[in-house]
C-alpha cells in the first residue's frame, strides 16, 4: 500500500530509449571523414518539425548497427550513418537543411 514504492514500473512499457544519448560533438569525427569539413557549430534544420540547432546539440545514438541522431525536439531521425566496407552511408532524409556555422 505504498504509493511510492520502488519497482511498481517495471512492468510499464518503455518508449523512451533506455540508452542515453550522447551529444553531436560525439560524432565530430565522423563528420570530418564523411563531409571533409568541420560539422558541429553548422546548424542542423529538422525535417519534422523545422526546429534548427547546432549539430553539435542534436542526440546521438552509437549503439546501434550504425549511428543515429535524433531531433532533440521532436526526436526524429534527422541522420543516420552507416560504414559498411569501409565505406561510409549517410541518410540525411531527416535534416531538412544544413547552414555552415557563421
Ligand atoms: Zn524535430
Amino acid at each position: 500500500m505504498n504509493p511510492v514504492a520502488s519497482g511498481s514500473n517495471a512492468s510499464d512499457p518503455q518508449e523512451v530509449s533506455p540508452i542515453a544519448a550522447l551529444d553531436g560533438n560525439a560524432i565530430a569525427g565522423t563528420l570530418i571523414a564523411v563531409f571533409d569539413t568541420e560539422l558541429t557549430t553548422a546548424i542542423g534544420a529538422c525535417a519534422s518539425c523545422g526546429r534548427r540547432s547546432r549539430m553539435r546539440e542534436f542526440a546521438v545514438y552509437l549503439r546501434g548497427p550504425g549511428t543515429v541522431v535524433r531531433c532533440r525536439h521532436c526526436a526524429a531521425v534527422v541522420m543516420v550513418i552507416v560504414e559498411a566496407h569501409g565505406v561510409s552511408c549517410v541518410d540525411l532524409q531527416g535534416l531538412l537543411a544544413l547552414e555552415p556555422a557563421a
